[in-house]
């Protein structure tokens, strides 16, 4: 296969790191016929619901997470700060942190930006929302914004880009969809682009799912603008023509699945070709009770490596452009704000590896799930190959 090769990985048992990458010679723990090892996948975009409130563990932790993680073949995830007890500065940041300890893997935490809100002390990651979403971490109009945003010049931060003066316009249309249109998330991405380039900003566009505003990110890249993109896994598998009565609570999301087949195709040749930078799943675990009272959201992380096998026999990506969206540049993303090195195989990186079987089937079903929430966006469905095997610094997850 294009861009594959047989190597031998030593890792070391102590550090967790890969000491050496050579020929396939002499013997080894696991050796691998037909399935194809990444360097492991990373996931920019979850919600594992835990705070110092613990008021939203029934949903998820971070240990559910992390585990739901591995299950996926995700070796290390960003998270989001959308929750009651929002980590916004140093003290409720480092409190939050202490809580990702319980995780199987490592968890990168986004602080969050609200109105008010200022820098912390040291290097994170941040997110902003502009319109409402899950929680009240958000802005109600631009201005609200940018004075908040001029505290932050240089800084990286990702943004949910919907306008909330549009959302508050829409909010009696009669359905979901309508209430959040495309309008929206383009005009929000303007503004974020704006910012980017006025305040010096090292931006993300999070679950950007609208051809118009890659359109838009694709322009200002071009010049010079540091921007990155990231795109979910319902926005490349379901469309308006796939919404039923059955599914459309459950499918319920901000932004809304209500683009046409040509805009999804679109977007997925967009991740093949580079334009989009990350497959980034928003997981986000509510309960099937919350769902029929129409929380946004689903969860993705135990289906992560199943769905880039759909990716890979479905639309023909390579193991390279894989690589690309789903290890190298979240990789890349991650370890500004980490001490390990995450997104290649090579000596030095973390011994952290997704392996995928592309010959064995699989349908998903609830009891091969870990997330907390136990349900899946795809369940009942067969994606035709699956995680083997998931190794975190060294250690193995095996099926
Ligand atoms: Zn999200």
């Amino acid at each position: 296969m294009n861009g594959v090769k047989r190597s031998r990985i030593e890792i070391d048992d102590i550090s967790g790191l890969i000491t050496k990458v050579s020929e396939p010679t002499g013997s080894a723990d696991f050796i691998f016929k037909d399935e194809l090892i990444f360097p492991g996948f990373i996931d920019l975009h979850v919600h594992a619901r835990e705070d110092s409130s613990h008021t939203q563990d029934y949903k998820e932790d971070f240990k559910t997470a992390g585990e739901a993680a591995i299950n996926g073949g995700v070796v290390a995830f960003a998270e989001m700060p959308n929750n009651p007890v929002p980590p916004i500065d140093d003290v409720s940041y480092e409190k939050k942190k202490e809580l990702t300890q319980e995780s199987p893997i490592e968890v990168v935490l986004y602080a969050g930006i609200g109105p008010d809100t200022k820098p912390l002390s040291k290097t994170v990651p941040y997110k902003a929302f502009m319109g409402p979403s899950v929680g009240e971490l958000f802005f109600h109009s631009q201005k609200e914004l940018e004075e908040t945003i001029k505290n932050y010049e240089r800084q990286n931060i990702s943004f949910h880009c919907e306008d909330s003066v549009i959302l508050e316009s829409s909010k009696g249309a009669p359905t979901h969809e309508n209430k959040r249109p495309k309008e929206a998330e383009i005009s929000a991405v303007d503004f974020a682009l704006y910012l980017t380039k006025k305040y010096n900003l090292i931006s993300k566009i999070c679950h950007c799912s609208t051809i118009e505003s890659i359109e838009k990110i694709i322009n200002v890249k071009k010049q010079g603008v540091k921007v990155s993109v990231e795109v979910t896994p319902h926005h490349l598998f379901f469309d308006e023509t796939m919404l039923d009565e059955k599914n459309h609570t459950l499918l319920q999301v901000n932004p809304p699945i209500r683009q046409s087949k040509e805009n999804r195709l679109g977007l997925i040749s967009a991740l093949k070709n580079g334009d989009i930078d990350y497959l980034a799943t928003d997981h986000a675990p509510h309960t099937v009770e919350e769902k029929k009272k129409g929380m946004s959201g689903m969860p993705h992380l135990d289906t992560y490596g199943s769905f880039v096998a759909w990716l890979m026999k479905e639309h023909s990506f390579t193991p390279g452009e894989v690589t690309r969206v789903c290890s190298q540049n979240p990789g890349n993303f991650i370890n500004q704000f980490t001490q390990s090195k995450y997104g290649k195989i090579k000596e030095g990186y973390l011994g952290s590896l997704s392996i995928l079987d592309l010959t064995r089937s699989v349908k998903i079903t609830e009891d091969k799930l870990k997330t907390k929430c136990k349900w899946s966006p795809f369940e009942g469905m067969i994606f035709p190959g699956s995680q083997v095997m998931t190794i975190i610094k060294g250690r193995v997850y095996e099926k």
